[in-house]
Formats: structure tokens, sequence, C-alpha cells
């Protein structure tokens, strides 16, 4: 004998649920509250000597992985640039793939799109360069070398979003003395542990469970 389902799937629609707004408080200890994320503002802290700062839109939203949701394999930007900027001069590679993925930001049409960015996929001289002159995705699997990427032209706002598939930002980078080095980035947030010190990508909360104890 089998058990009488407590809800009808395909009416769960009329059912009226537990409701929580996605601040801490309106969360509280809700069994899924940890998977609902609000996104903080952030303002690029990296910026060069001699590079324009308003090359992006201010704040920016930026989901920084396991550190905000537990468990999380995915981390992004979401970053609006108004002007030309060369973001990324460095050729490195990435334990997963990564996904760069260019939109006009001209909304609503996202095929508003008026921008010529240069990206280079492949090791050293076996290299190829992209124009995205119109929307574009562009997978780069796990340990395949790119960059530089450079926004050369911006007419119309451009959107774009650096999607990689690990619980924090990083890559790995080959030094000029032959050995290779792996660095990670998490933004500027402070410490989940303590808020009197900068996250330094240490990584230990990446470690945390989504589920409640
Ligand atoms: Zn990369």
């Amino acid at each position: 004998m089998s058990e009488e389902p407590k809800y009808d799937m395909r009416k769960l629609v009329e059912a009226d649920f537990e409701k929580h707004y996605i601040s801490q408080e309106g969360k509280g200890t809700a069994k899924y509250g940890k998977l609902v994320f609000e996104l903080p503002q952030e303002y690029n802290e990296i910026v060069a000597e001699g590079d324009p700062i308003d090359y992006v839109v201010s704040p920016q939203a930026y989901f920084r992985g396991a550190s905000q949701i537990p468990g999380a394999e995915f981390n992004s930007s979401f970053q609006i640039f108004v002007k030309p900027f060369f973001l990324d001069k460095v050729q490195h590679r990435h334990p997963k793939d990564e996904y760069l993925i260019f939109l006009g930001a001209s909304f609503p049409n996202v095929f508003d799109f008026d921008a010529k960015i240069e990206f280079t996929i492949g090791k050293a001289e076996e290299s190829e360069t992209y124009i995205i002159d119109k929307p574009t995705v562009i997978r780069v699997p796990a340990g395949v070398y790119h960059c530089p990427l450079n926004f050369k032209e911006v007419n119309k706002p451009v959107l774009f979003l650096a999607a990689a598939m690990m619980p924090m930002f990083g890559g790995i980078y080959d030094m000029p003395d032959g050995t290779t080095q792996e660095m990670y980035y998490n933004g500027p947030m402070q410490c989940k542990y303590n808020a009197a010190k900068k996250c330094d990508s240490c990584g230990k909360c990446l470690y945390e469970k989504w589920e409640r104890e």
C-alpha cells in the first residue's frame, strides 16, 4: 500500500506556504534560507594607476560563490562597461570551465550592441583572438589558456559576466621563472568569521553546508 501524497504536485500553485523576505531577519532559520542570497553592492577596488575608474558602472554585482551560498560551484561578475578598458592582460587558465558572456546593456533590448571587444584563446603562439561585436557567450574549458581581454570600443553599455564553475574566483598563472602560481580573489568583502578582517581568500568558508544542522 502506497502512502497518499501530502500534496498534489499539480495543485501546489494553490498552496499557501510560509513566505520569507530575503534579508537575514526575513529568512531566519528557514530550511532553504542559505540558498537565497541578497547580492551586496560592490565597488571595484583594483584599478591600476592611469586607468579610468569609471569604465564600469558603480555599484556592481558579483556572486562570490561558496562564501555566499554554501556549496556553490559557480561564481560570476555582473558588470556594465561604459568605456574602453583593458580588463585582463595576463594569460592564465582555470581548474574548471569559465564562461564569458557579453550582452548589450541598453536595456531592455540585450541585442542593442555597439562595442568591439578582443578576447584571446590558446597558449602563447598558438593563440587566436576573437572580436566580439555582437551578443556572445564563450566557453573556456578547464585548463585552456586565455586572455588578454580588451574592451577596445564601447559605444553602448555592455553587460559582462565572467562566470567560473568554481566555488571562488581564481586562476593558474605561469610565472617567468617557470613555476606556476594559483591565485584567488573573493572581492573586497570582510571575513565571514572576523568582521574586522578583510577577506584574504583563505577558503575556510568554502566548506560550509547549505543545510541547517
Ligand atoms: Zn579566466
